[in-house]
């Protein structure tokens, strides 16, 4: 296997995995493992399921296709699009979904093959992005529960996704309301109400999560450890799940700031260097084609990364302790932006390991 190299630590992952199951468990909320930033790597998803994880979400249908064989229930997170509903009934288990049009859709689709497909209505508390406004809330449900060949199997919302809402007990607790509400109303049972992503964990862990929010989504808080609200470390998590491993191309000693005359470089941005004489200059074989340089952190704090283009990535290593040279693999801390850009990448090798 070449590189560059998307290291995803398997032991790590596990732990992860059924510390944040344990820790939803102790409030009586069910974990949906999210694991569309790693653009689907079936080993992944076979960590997840080996350490407790019932429900697969992924923002991409193709992804739920590909693990159609896995024992696990698969949901799709992004709503539908029209064109989707003929595979959606065939391949996802659960969908969340906003729209009349193509609920009504989903359900003639599920009529063909005899099947009653799970949905989870999105409700809008602020955020946004996705879900019906408060107001349609008893339209959807009359025309839902009209349908024969669709089972409302809940409620949801997402926050602190497009408007940085963070979830609240206002929010959460409205969430819940609705849910109760529409139970006595249409006397039906909602099995799920889905109080959102990674960035409602500070709430589990804090305690204060409103009582009744039963399922949330999680990716980032399992991948990483963090709780995506405040952005702050979940204890006893572990942090470096993934990583990146980066081939050392060239290496040598020049000038810290360029010769001749300046005019843009290949992104049409004009650069400004300090001057600070002659430094030792490390190029890897990655670029932004494969991930923004800014979202990626050297293991080696002596090291830094200077800038990059399409393929190449430039790091000044004049202070390292250790000895480098080319053809040596250095390692970086990656954030979610760049694993999401890495795991979608032809050009990156991934590893579970
Ligand atoms: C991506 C996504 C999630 C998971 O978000 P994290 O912040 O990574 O936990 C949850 N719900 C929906 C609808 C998503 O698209």
């Amino acid at each position: 296997m070449g590189y560059p190299k998307l290291v995803i630590d398997k032991e790590k992952l596990g732990h992860n995995v059924r510390e944040m199951i344990s820790i939803c468990k102790k409030r009586g909320i069910e974990v949906c493992g999210v694991t569309k930033v790693y653009g689907g790597i079936l080993e992944v998803e076979e960590v997840y399921i080996e350490n407790g994880i019932k429900t697969i979400g992924h923002a991409r249908l193709e992804n739920l296709k590909d693990m159609e064989h896995l024992d696990v229930k698969k949901l799709l997170l992004r709503l539908p699009m029209l064109s989707e509903c003929e595979d959606l009934v065939k391949y996802v288990d659960i969908a969340l979904v906003s729209e009349i049009e193509i609920i009504r859709k989903i359900s003639e689709e599920g009529k063909k093959i005899n099947k009653k497909q799970d949905i989870i209505l999105m409700i809008d508390l602020g955020d946004l992005r996705e879900g019906i406004i408060k107001e349609e809330v008893n339209f959807y449900v009359e025309e839902i529960i009209k349908l024969e060949n669709v089972n409302l199997k809940g409620i949801g919302v997402n926050l602190t996704c497009f408007g940085g809402v963070i979830p609240t007990n206002e929010n959460l607790g409205e969430l819940v309301e609705i849910g109760k509400r529409i139970e006595k109303e249409f006397e039906i049972k909602l099995d799920i109400i889905s109080g959102g992503n990674s960035s409602t964990l500070y709430k589990v862990l804090d305690g204060t999560v409103p009582k009744g929010i039963n399922h949330l989504r999680v990716g980032e808080g399992i991948i990483f450890g963090t709780e995506a609200g405040y952005q702050e470390k979940i204890p006893n998590m572990n942090y470096d799940v993934p990583h990146l491993e980066l081939e050392v191309i060239e290496l040598k000693e020049k000038d810290s700031a360029p010769t001749g005359e300046i005019g843009v470089n290949a992104f049409g941005e004009k650069v400004e260097f300090e001057n600070i004489g002659k430094i030792i200059r490390c190029i890897v074989a990655c670029g932004k084609q494969d991930v923004e340089y800014k979202d990626i952190t050297p293991k080696n704090d002596k090291i830094k990364i200077i800038g990059g283009s399409s393929d190449h990535t430039i790091i000044d290593v004049t202070k390292s302790d250790k000895n480098i040279e080319h053809g040596d693999i250095l390692n970086f801390g990656i954030s979610y932006t760049a694993l999401l850009a890495l795991g979608t990448s032809k050009y990156v090798y991934k590893e579970v390991r």
